[in-house]
């Protein structure tokens, strides 16, 4: 029983800590896309915890409204624009109450279209390109010496510098925030498939040093990670240097990642079918830390169509790659990515992809209808596909993938699978964890198996997702 005293004290105390987080400035932000951008929108938020900003899910409590925005595909980038709307609304509401707000627009559609922003959105106030948002505090400092200097708003900065020294030196330390952590690799591509923006808003190929490399995964690990998502948009053409200067491959990364205690998974994503090298293929033979589920987007099962994307590797190419990789190791299942409809794609070429996906059989993929790009080569290719054949051909890939999902997923039934708790389910008293092949699991479970790697009998399965028996923590 307190004191009256102690009593009084705790309240107070109590009192100033919610005082304290009131006052603290919050920055609220959205991301669009793709892993990478998870990434990028995690370490901006601890970058800007060090200037005293707190995240916040609720946009009406953003001192700052920061968009980390995807040019892959035009629906991506239209939703920024309406989000932009609501967040000058936001900011309209806010000034009424004397707060100030700071519209920031980053990562790839401001890489692209910076020009389209300035005129659709003139109210926003700084705009990042995907390489320059360790820039974010600076030019916060500029925004708010300007408001203070100068009568109304108009638009603020924009820095779209493809900078030659890596964002990675400016953030601060990437610790966990859960079991399972992203680490960036490499960034930007060379590839140059017709169809793809990302050579152009994320430059060419960075590698980072091996040792930085290190460095993070350590740093996760020690704060609770167990799995690490190796990232670069051409994650395995990675070639970062070693301490002696040396330029290392991913493999040798996986192997030294794998030395690290109590790291017990590592995947890597996007892979380059044309990039996959002998010493990756082993590293899948010999590496258990390695999971055996690989993404390894093919596109297209037609050469025309592959040579057209001006994808590196033929369609026997690829397979032939996939033969190796279940060679080494047979475990192995694998995802992909398709785009239906490219120009120029008939209904032999589209036969072909088909037929792909029967060989293969992929447990997992994602696939889109093309759609053109402004600035990229097949963007004003001629042969452009009519969209209702391309929402035909869709539906009946689609169709056929889920399949091969689904029986996958079915054929799991009874077998036991170490899962990766990392989540409550929506229902009490379940968690959702991930097997190795990234499929969904629900399990009714102890809370305190969150985090965990625990090995649960899967007893029903659906076309998305598995249930696991009741797990004890
Ligand atoms: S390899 Fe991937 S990121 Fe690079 S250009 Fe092709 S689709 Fe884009």
């Amino acid at each position: 029983m307190l004191t009256k005293e102690e009593d009084y004290q705790k309240k107070s105390l109590k009192n100033l800590k919610v005082k304290i987080k009131e006052e603290m400035k919050k920055i609220f932000i959205k991301t669009f896309g793709c892993q990478m951008n998870v990434y990028d929108s995690k370490r901006i938020a601890d970058l800007m915890k060090k200037y005293g900003y707190e995240e916040t899910d609720k946009i009406s409590e953003g001192d700052i409204i920061l968009f980390n925005t995807c040019h892959i595909r035009e629906k991506a980038a239209e939703k920024v624009f309406s989000d932009l709307g609501r967040a000058k609304k936001v900011k309209n509401v806010r000034e009424k109450q004397g707060k100030d707000t700071i519209i920031v627009v980053m990562g790839c559609v401001v890489q692209a279209e910076d020009d389209v922003i300035i005129k659709r959105a003139p109210y926003v106030d700084i705009a990042l390109g995907p390489l320059a948002y360790h820039k974010l505090p600076e030019l916060l400092k500029k925004v708010l010496s300007k408001r203070d200097s100068e009568e109304g708003n108009n638009f603020g900065l924009i820095d779209t510098e493809f900078y030659a020294e890596p964002k990675f030196d400016y953030l601060p330390d990437n610790k966990s925030q859960g079991a399972c952590s992203f680490l960036a690799i490499q960034e930007g591509c060379d590839n140059f498939c017709t169809y793809c923006v990302v050579p152009y808003t994320r430059g060419i190929e960075y590698s980072r040093p091996i040792e930085d490399v290190l460095k993070e995964a350590k740093s996760l690990v020690n704060t609770g990670t167990l799995e690490i998502n190796l990232l670069g948009q051409n994650v395995n053409s990675y070639h970062g240097e070693d301490k002696n200067g040396k330029e290392r491959n991913i493999a040798y990364l996986i192997n030294k990642l794998a030395e690290i205690d109590g790291l017990k998974r590592i995947r890597y994503t996007t892979s380059y079918p044309a990039d996959v090298d002998d010493d990756l293929i082993e590293a899948h033979k010999n590496i258990k830390e390695l999971m055996p589920y690989l993404h390894l987007p093919i596109q297209a099962g037609s050469d025309i169509i592959l040579k057209a994307m001006n994808r590196r590797y033929s369609a026997s190419e690829y397979l032939r790659l996939v033969e190796k990789l279940l060679k080494a190791n047979s475990e192995i299942g694998f995802s992909s990515d398709f785009i239906v409809g490219f120009p120029g794609e008939s209904d032999k070429d589209f036969e072909k992809t088909i037929r792909i996906v029967n060989e293969v059989k992929f447990i997992q993929a994602f696939s889109f209808k093309y759609s053109q790009r402004a600035g990229t080569p097949a963007a004003i290719m001629k042969n452009q596909i009519e969209e209702n054949v391309k929402t035909e051909r869709l539906q009946i890939l689609q169709d056929l993938l889920f399949s091969y999902q689904n029986k996958f997923n079915k054929d799991c039934i009874d077998k036991t699978m170490p899962v990766l708790f990392e989540q409550k389910g929506r229902h009490k008293g379940q968690l959702v964890g991930r097997t190795p092949y990234m499929q969904n699991l629900y399990a009714e479970a102890d809370f305190n198996c969150i985090n965990k790697l625990i090995d649960v009998k899967i007893i029903d399965a659906t076309t998305n997702s598995l249930k696991g028996e009741k797990v004890k923590g």
